[in-house]
């Protein structure tokens, strides 16, 4: 095999699963083309590669004159890490999206249900562009921009505003960076490259702090959610011989929890990669209540189970390592299912 950045003028064939120069030409030719309307959608409780994945291109477009509405599902609140992010002012209410877009982006959503109360956006837009890089991905789109060997949305669009002939200025720098942080648990994760890096060189260079913004993401939380943490941590459990001995930690969250705290969601969801750290097992899980009978599930690994792909199985998606899925019904029943899904699940299991 050679080595394809040896021979600098040769044409790069694309490799598995990257992005085709004909959807890079044709998305590229509808967001320039005048006079369409544009709608920019990301993720319901949006995270900061979508809100940032979405905000960097409501900027670049901005840039080049093209105006669009960008927005996300209700609850139409955002983390108080989010909370004072580049491109804010560009964010419009779900309600005062137009309804029939002639062209819909999604950003960071592996499926259409993930968009919420914009998901029939879908469907009624003229065409769709997809900009995402879950592995999940269903491909809803008229148009996929998705690179499942990305370590975040961000990296694509980073491509996509390159393609575009945006600058790179300060503004869209700080939503991408946030966006590959946060992806990568801060360059931690094992999607983490040396071209993931290469793309944070660039977005620091542009003068962004990146102290300042990993301490707005991950640093900043009221006394209160603390004690909220301290609550959930206490009742994680382990399960040593789930998934042919792989072993499960896991916990959950009431929105009694939460209202005990007058707290949000927001502050325990780092909790599930805390509780991956667990030596004794090689998978977590953490139930959020969303309302009763409905539960969002965050699935960690770091063994050789892949969470993505049972997550499918259970309706939902996401990435090897990080994935999730709702689960309806009794926590009992939630929890019962993925029992009975992990042991299905084919196992080498390493540690
Ligand atoms: P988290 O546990 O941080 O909420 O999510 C981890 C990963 O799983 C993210 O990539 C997210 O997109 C995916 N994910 C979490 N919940 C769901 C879900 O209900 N449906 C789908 N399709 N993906 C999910
Ligand atoms: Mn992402």
């Amino acid at each position: 095999m050679t080595d394809s950045r040896s021979a600098s003028t040769a044409p790069v064939p694309p490799a598995a699963g990257a992005i085709s120069e004909d959807a890079w030409a044709q998305a590229l030719t509808l967001l320039r083309g005048s006079g369409r309307s544009i709608v920019l959608a990301c993720h319901l409780n949006p995270d900061g590669d979508a809100l940032g994945s979405m905000l960097a291109t409501a900027l670049g477009l901005r840039q080049l004159g093209i105006s669009v509405q960008a927005s996300f599902s209700n609850p139409f609140r955002l983390p108080q890490a989010l909370a004072q992010l580049a491109g804010l002012e560009l964010l419009v209410r779900p309600e005062e999206v137009v309804t029939r877009p002639d062209v819909l982006v999604t950003f960071d959503t592996g499926s259409v249900d993930r968009l919420g109360d914009l998901a029939p956006l879908v469907a009624a837009a003229g065409e769709v562009i997809v900009v995402d890089h879950h592995v999940t991905n269903s491909g809803f789109g008229t148009y996929n921009l998705i690179d499942p060997r990305a370590a975040a949305t961000a990296v694509v669009v980073e491509e996509l505003l390159t393609r575009l002939g945006v600058r790179l200025d300060a503004a869209i720098a700080e939503c991408l960076y946030v966006g590959l942080s946060t992806d990568t648990a801060s360059f931690r994760g094992a999607a983490t490259s040396p071209s993931t890096h290469e793309l944070a060189a660039r977005l620091l260079a542009t003068g962004i702090k990146p102290d300042e913004i990993s301490r707005r993401l991950y640093d900043a939380r009221p006394m209160r959610s603390l004690h909220l943490l301290a609550d959930v941590l206490s009742r994680v459990v382990l399960e040593p011989d789930l998934a042919g001995g792989a072993g499960l930690s896991w916990s959950y969250v009431t929105q009694e929890d939460l209202e005990r705290y007058g707290l949000g969601m927001e502050w325990v969801e780092g909790v599930v990669d805390m509780i991956r750290g667990a030596e004794e097992s090689t998978l977590a899980m953490v139930a959020k209540q969303i309302v009763p009978g409905e539960w969002s599930i965050s699935l960690r690994s770091r063994g050789s189970i892949d969470v993505g792909a049972l997550s499918v199985r259970l309706g939902g998606g996401g990435h090897r390592f990080a994935a999730g899925f709702t689960g309806r019904g009794p926590l009992e029943d939630v929890v019962a299912s993925l029992r009975a899904a992990l042991d299905d699940v084919p196992v080498p299991v390493t540690s």
